[in-house]
This record gives structure tokens, C-alpha cells and sequence, in this order.
């Protein structure tokens, strides 16, 4: 499946730090790719609204990629339907996100010393949940 996304690209969100670091494979089903395709088709019209860089710090996660950074096995990364985001004002881009909406969560994290945003889209045929949480550790 190729399809061309003007900001975001396939490598981006399979990149991971600590599955580098630690030798944790993360490759994607056919069907978790054409998720990731349809969350960079959002994230792409997120960029377009918010003008700046934004860098995406985790996008699909493996089982064992998902374990080893403490996600929830619930978690929307591992079906390719979120990614974390991280930006020089995120309070900026949290409000385009929230004036766009399309979105099924919107999580403002603040992680020890790290903040970032995680967005997710919907799965296809649910409508988007539209839900704003803020999780604080
Ligand atoms: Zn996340």
C-alpha cells in the first residue's frame, strides 16, 4: 500500500528509541500499516492546522515494544490508530487539535520530566470518541 502523506512519513512512526536500544523488533501487520496510513492522513491535517514542526517521540509498538515501555495492552499504539506527539508549544497544538476534533483521545502527558501529547483516531466504522484526559505521573 503506498500513499503519500505531505508531513509525516511510515519510518517515523515505526521508529522507536527503546526498540533500538534494546533489540525489540517493531514490525507492523498489512492491516496495522493501513492503520498507520489513515492516523498519518489525520496528523498530516493536525500539521497543516498548526503551522510548526511537530515530531512524533512513539508511533505503532509491537507487543513486546508496548511491554517494555509500561504501555497498557489495551493501548491504541499497538493497533496503529496513535502516536505521541511532541512540539515547542504544546498547549498550542493541544487547542488546534481540540478547534479540529476528529480525534478519539487526546492525552496531555506529563511524565516525569517529559510532557508530550498523544492523539489517537478512531477504528474504522466507530465514530470518534472525542475524549480530553490528562495523566500526570
Ligand atoms: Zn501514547
Amino acid at each position: 500500500m503506498e500513499s503519500k502523506h505531505k508531513y509525516f512519513s511510515l519510518a517515523e512512526l515505526l521508529r522507536s528509541e527503546t526498540a533500538e536500544k534494546r533489540g525489540i523488533p517493531n514490525v507492523p501487520s498489512a492491516d496495522v500499516v493501513a492503520e498507520l496510513h489513515r492516523l498519518m492522513d489525520y496528523l498530516d491535517s493536525v500539521r497543516e492546522n498548526y503551522g510548526a514542526p511537530i515530531r512524533v517521540s512513539s508511533g505503532y509498538r509491537s507487543p513486546a515494544l508496548n511491554a517494555a515501555v509500561g504501555g497498557k495492552p489495551t493501548s491504541q499504539h499497538l493497533k496503529g490508530q496513535a502516536a505521541d506527539l511532541v512540539t515547542d508549544d504544546l498547549k498550542k497544538l493541544g487547542n488546534v487539535i481540540r478547534r479540529f476534533g476528529g480525534f478519539d483521545q487526546l492525552i496531555y502527558e506529563h511524565v516525569g520530566g517529559a510532557r508530550w501529547i498523544h492523539v489517537s483516531i478512531a477504528p474504522e466504522g466507530r465514530p470518534p470518541r472525542g475524549e480530553v484526559l490528562y495523566i500526570t505521573k
